[in-house]
């Protein structure tokens, strides 16, 4: 089912009877400024996620894919084949600022493991390109801090990968929020986890990941809840569970955790690396619901609210939304969505609030 009219020829007659949630397009990204301009992307760090984004941007209007920076040669003949790039365009981490002076490359995007962010957001600021970084930002806050400082200094935008913040049922979410039409926002259920595999990767290494699945995939319930409501948390109380302590030596394996926002409403969130079909963003206010569930995955996203079933185009890739609107954003001038360094910093500071309160015995941690 990849379109609201697919959905109704399905549904057939009952469409009829049927109260579809939702009827006009969500406020639009969609809605690109094109005089011409690309915006030329270089990728830092050619693994899964580059490869995926670099496929979405095949279908990008306003976003070029036009390199990479790699530490393994022979990727820059897999790349520059698969995706027709010049292979004069790809660079090392040892001869990265020589993209500086390639007029080609407006931004970079860093998919790099997370504890690496932090150095490769900063060498790309002091190059003046503008900088896009993958979740979580970094692996600390003081490190989030100084790479928004980096980029206002260079006078270069900053945007994190919350690839979600384009992607049409979250914002149809944030809409439904926004308008009024949930009411106020009472309660948010939410989790995201996968089973993890090889032993041996980085994600299970705390110098190259920083943390485990909080870090990871927790982070999309932390900033699920914050879209879902619109509000800063303002406490946290967490508990961590260790079912297998070799594999989980270096980094945490599932925690729960609660946070209060201001207005009382309260979130209540999972994340795991031990177990898999854990992905939901539930968000209940006085006067209606939505889930959204699968929520956070590369779709499709599939949701309802108490009105009926939600259907949106799901045929695009996430990445493409993304990376065709924040071109958009840099170089029209679009507002920014909430993407940005300072979203993800606010992020990163509720992580370390929650590894604080897991260390604390659970006990409640202020984040005023
Ligand atoms: P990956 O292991 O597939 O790729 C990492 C790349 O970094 C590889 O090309 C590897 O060679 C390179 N690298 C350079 N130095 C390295 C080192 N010292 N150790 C290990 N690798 C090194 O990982 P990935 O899944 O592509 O994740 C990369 C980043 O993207 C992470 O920050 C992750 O959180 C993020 N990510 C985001 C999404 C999303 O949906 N937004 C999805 C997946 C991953």
């Amino acid at each position: 089912m990849n379109s609201r009219r697919d959905f109704l020829r399905q549904v057939g007659g009952s469409a009829l009877t049927l109260s579809v949630a939702t009827s006009t397009l969500p406020e639009s990204a969609y809605a690109l400024t094109a005089d011409g301009k690309q915006l030329g992307v270089a990728l830092v760090g050619l693994g899964s996620y580059a490869d995926r984004v670099a496929t979405a941007m095949k279908d990008c209007k306003l976003a070029k894919l036009i390199g990479g920076v790699t530490g393994t040669p022979s990727k820059i003949d897999t790349w520059s084949t698969k995706f027709g790039l010049d292979k004069a365009n790809f660079y090392s981490y040892q001869n990265f600022e020589q993209l500086k002076g390639n007029p080609d490359i407006d931004a970079v995007y860093i998919t790099l493991p997370n504890s690496m962010h932090h150095e490769y957001v900063i060498r790309a600021a002091k190059m003046g390109k503008h900088v896009i970084c993958e979740k979580p930002m970094s692996v600390t806050v003081k490190e989030a801090e100084e790479m928004i400082a980096a980029c206002k200094k260079a006078n270069v935008k900053l945007y994190i990968g919350y690839r979600l913040h384009f992607e049409p049922y979250t914002r149809e979410l944030i809409r439904l929020r926004k308008s009024g039409e949930l009411g106020k926002i009472l309660h948010v259920n939410t989790y995201d986890g996968f089973k993890i595999g090889d032993p041996k990767q980085w994600r299970l290494k705390k110098a190259l990941a920083g943390g485990g699945a909080l870090m990871d995939v927790g982070i999309y319930c932390i900033n699920g809840a914050r879209y879902a409501t619109g509000e800063e948390p303002i406490w946290v109380s967490a508990e961590e569970t260790k079912t297998d302590p070799i594999k989980f030596k270096e980094v945490d394996e599932t925690i729960t955790w609660q946070m209060g926002f201001p207005s009382g409403a309260i979130a209540s969130c999972v994340t795991t690396y031990n177990f898999n079909n854990l992905e939901r963003l539930y968000v209940i206010g006085e006067k209606g619901y939505v889930e959204l569930s699968p929520a956070f995955g590369y779709g499709p996203i599939k949701g309802r609210t108490n009105r009926g079933e939600m259907s949106w185009d799901t045929t695009k890739m996430h990445q493409t939304w993304q990376m065709d609107g924040l071109a958009d954003c840099i170089l029209n001038g679009k507002p920014d969505p909430n993407m940005t360094g300072e979203e993800g910093l606010k992020d990163m500071k509720v992580i370390e609030a929650i590894y604080k309160s897991i260390a604390a015995g659970g006990k409640k941690v202020s984040l005023v």
